[in-house]
């Protein structure tokens, strides 16, 4: 039996793994650490000791391997080297291919290892809280963290690249890493009873952490696996953990109720009135975000009514529907088709505009499409346009117009250019959106997208000038 003499860590175990592969040692022979292994052998000889030959040709580390060696090198467990010289072996002795083989039991022991200290890595990543100090004068942030494998080395590059432009160190237990703008060193760990900082992060996270907290989705048994109470102690949100649970159903309560809600537009009120009045509705979250409520425009005497979806980033700016891009598409179509915007009515199934920050750090607002409930919120502002402008048709621009005018989802491409019957109006036209035509996929799609909208404002206008319908009659419109 031969005891393993190198320093513990890959490159380390890499070297000593080198020697005993290349004179052919088997597994079995050697002991990698005290505890993995039952003897405690430092003798460099074994009167049973195996030694094969190695067979011919030049033998090349699969670069996968190599992969593998980094993570499972960075777990506690104390038979990592010696799964890493089996598994390494057997690559040279016995097949090639053996990293393919999950069902082989050193296989499969590696993916699960493996498995564990992605979790771990990810973890950290998900866990890890900076507070602020003052290190020599110089703002400093530090955080203290317990992974169950030492994987800092692993995981610490993360925030390097999230957290570049200022400085930090992280502690753990076995080993701690410190960034300085330029590059991470390691050092020594620390307990957690002797890691003092300030609290000045933990407000903040507190904040935070209450205001993504989702009371439907409290699963205290789903809590405690994915962020294990061993991270509890370094977070400081999870102080507020008890209170949020214990007022959960209350939240549930609240929340469900606002599902439900509807605006309330004034009964018989003019198209002044009514725009007036939205303004200061609040009856679903989008409001919160967006810059100026866009209602409708145009003369309240239109027969034509065209509803697209919601406003977008440049109608959110100016407060008016169909002013930006999408809305210049509008406009050729309009006009392509013999009509003069000047006599429609344009409005949105949503008065306000939703979005979300981009992922790249752009400042332009991502558009977000409105939810079910959201628009079931926002219907009411529609209908009372509707049943003060009293339209002889409407075109419903886009699935989500067409959900809010139809009362079910259709299949824009396959129902445009139909006519529906509605209670709303004596007639309801799909097309698509101008912002589809804009998103088309490749060019002869947006050509395509761009003719059929063409073709069934055309369609539209020549439906108005054969109904001798000025207007819809009060019957089948809906009560405002
Ligand atoms: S989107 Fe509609 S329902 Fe929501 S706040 Fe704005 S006007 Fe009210």
């Amino acid at each position: 039996m031969i005891a393993a003499d190198f320093k513990p860590d890959l490159e380390g175990w890499r070297q000593e793994a080198r020697k005993f592969l290349e004179a052919g040692i088997e597994p079995s022979k050697i002991l990698w650490s005290k505890e993995s292994g039952s003897l405690s052998l430092f003798g460099s000889t074994d009167p049973d000791m195996k030694v094969l030959s190695a067979p011919g040709g030049r033998f090349q580390v699969p670069a996968e391997f190599l992969e593998w060696a980094q993570l499972i090198s960075s777990a506690a467990d104390a038979d990592r080297w010696d799964l890493l010289y089996r598994i390494l072996f057997r690559l040279k002795y016995e097949r090639k291919d053996l990293l393919k083989f999950s069902v082989d039991p050193d296989i499969a022991r590696a993916e699960l290892l493996m498995k564990t200290l992605r979790r771990d890595i990810h973890k950290m990543h998900a866990f890890v809280r900076f507070k602020k100090t003052d290190v020599d004068g110089r703002e400093h942030y530090v955080a203290w963290h317990k992974p169950e494998h030492p994987i800092l080395k692993l995981g610490a590059p993360f925030f390097a690249r999230r957290f570049g432009d200022r400085t930090w160190s992280i502690f753990t237990p076995d080993e701690s890493a410190h960034w300085d703008l330029g590059e991470i060193k390691y050092g020594p760990g620390m307990p957690q009873h002797e890691f003092q900082a300030e609290d000045a992060f933990d407000g903040v996270w507190q904040t935070y952490y209450a205001s993504i907290f989702n009371p439907a989705r409290v699963k205290i048994k789903a809590m405690k696996a994915e962020m294990s109470p061993q991270y509890w102690s370094s977070m400081p949100e999870t102080a507020l953990i008890p209170e949020l649970v214990r007022n959960a159903p209350a939240r549930l309560q609240e929340m469900a109720k606002n599902q439900n809600r509807q605006a309330e537009p004034p009964a018989g009120a003019s198209l002044t009135e009514l725009r007036a009045a939205a303004q200061s509705c609040s009856a679903c979250p989008i409001v919160h975000r967006a810059q100026n409520l866009v209602f409708g425009e145009g003369p309240e005497s239109a027969r034509l009514m065209i509803v697209g979806e919601q406003p977008g980033d440049r109608e959110d700016q100016e407060g008016r529907p169909f002013v930006g891009p999408a809305g210049e598409v509008l406009d050729e179509c309009l006009r392509a088709a013999g009509i003069d915007r000047a006599d429609v009515y344009v409005t949105s199934a949503v008065k306000h505009f939703k979005w979300r920050e981009s992922e790249t750090g752009s400042k332009i607002r991502i558009h977000q499409k409105a939810s079910g409930s959201e628009m079931h919120a926002c219907k009411p502002w529609l209908e009372a346009e509707i049943a003060r402008v009293k339209p002889a048709l409407i075109v419903a621009l886009g699935a989500t117009a067409g959900t809010a005018l139809l009362g079910r989802l259709p299949k824009v491409k396959e129902e445009r250019g139909r006519l529906f019957e509605s209670a709303l109006a004596p007639a309801i036209l799909l097309s698509w959106h101008p912002a589809a035509i804009l998103r088309s996929f490749s060019e002869d799609e947006r050509r395509e997208r761009l003719e059929d909208l063409k073709m069934d404002l055309a369609q539209a206008q020549n439906f108005l000038s054969q109904n001798e319908n000025p207007k819809a009659p009060d019957s089948c419109l809906p009560q405002s």
